[in-house]
């Protein structure tokens, strides 16, 4: 489902991005570990083209990002070609970023209702299906500052599913939440992985890393030290980095 080949991104002089390989199969959930700076959120921001990788490529669903290519060169896509690429990703930050003078069933309609096509009643039953979902369906009217940090995050997360995305991005979800909400965040994380949403996970949550992930990647200074199955690379991390990074978060 995703496939990166060699990334790499410069901020001006600095490389932050150094050559990322990647490859996470169809219904596969991929964690992103790596301390602060690493390159964790550029590397999911060229995933939706929202930064231009310097060189290097990515596949979503075998379409290649960004770009259409002739021959050995690469065309950059049009604004519109890009934003339908970016409506089969959905993405979830770690700041809601919910619309505040819309209700929350507003904010989960808002998008799929741009996108001409389908009647208002199908994009209000869909986005209703989805506020149940992710167990708000008594919070559809509330404004989001009428909701907990976790609801609202809930609400995000019903945001980006109403587009139908074939691919999820999450950046440190749960990084902004109180402790106590953090598990209701992540429950409907996994309960989405468990039905076969292809994910990618920028999280210090370990113990989601361990019981939702198939693969855990761990980055640092813009390069993938180490990648594997959960339990190899949790419990049995072959690089100096990774076993210091990890002594820090567990
Ligand atoms: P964190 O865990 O703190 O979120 P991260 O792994 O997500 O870190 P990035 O946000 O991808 O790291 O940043 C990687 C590097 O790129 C950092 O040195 C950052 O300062 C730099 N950087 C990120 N965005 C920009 C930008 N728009 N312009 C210049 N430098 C940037
Ligand atoms: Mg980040």
């Amino acid at each position: 489902m995703v496939q990166a080949d060699q990334v790499h991104k410069y901020f001006g002089r600095l490389e932050v991005l150094r050559g990322i390989d990647l490859t996470v199969p169809a219904g596969q959930v991929c964690v992103l570990l790596g301390p602060s700076g690493s390159g964790k959120s550029t590397f999911l921001r060229c995933i939706n083209h929202l930064e231009k990788v310097t060189s290097g490529r990515i596949w979503v669903g075998g379409e290649l990002i960004g770009y259409r290519q002739r021959g050995d060169k690469l065309y950059e896509l049009h604004d519109k070609q890009i934003a339908e690429q970016r409506r089969d990703i959905g993405m979830v930050f770690q700041r809601f970023n919910l619309f505040p003078h819309m209700t929350a069933l507003q904010n989960v309609m808002e998008a799929p209702q741009r996108v001409k096509g389908e009647s208002k009643e199908e994009v209000r039953e869909r986005a209703k299906a989805l506020m149940n979902r992710v167990g708000l369906a008594d919070k559809q009217d509330s404004y989001p500052a009428q909701l907990s940090g976790g609801q609202q995050q809930r609400v995000a997360i019903a945001r980006a599913l109403a587009m139908r995305p074939k691919l999820m991005l999450f950046d440190e979800p749960t990084s902004a939440l109180d402790p106590e909400l953090v598990g209701e965040v992540l429950d409907v994380m996994q309960g989405l992985a468990g039905e076969g949403m292809t994910m990618i996970v920028v999280t210090h949550e370990i113990g989601f890393a361990r019981e939702v992930g198939n693969q855990v990647v761990f980055m640092d200074a813009g390069v993938v030290v180490e990648s594997g199955r959960p339990r190899d690379v949790l419990e049995n991390p072959q690089h100096e980095r990774t076993r210091a990074f990890l002594a820090k978060v567990l």
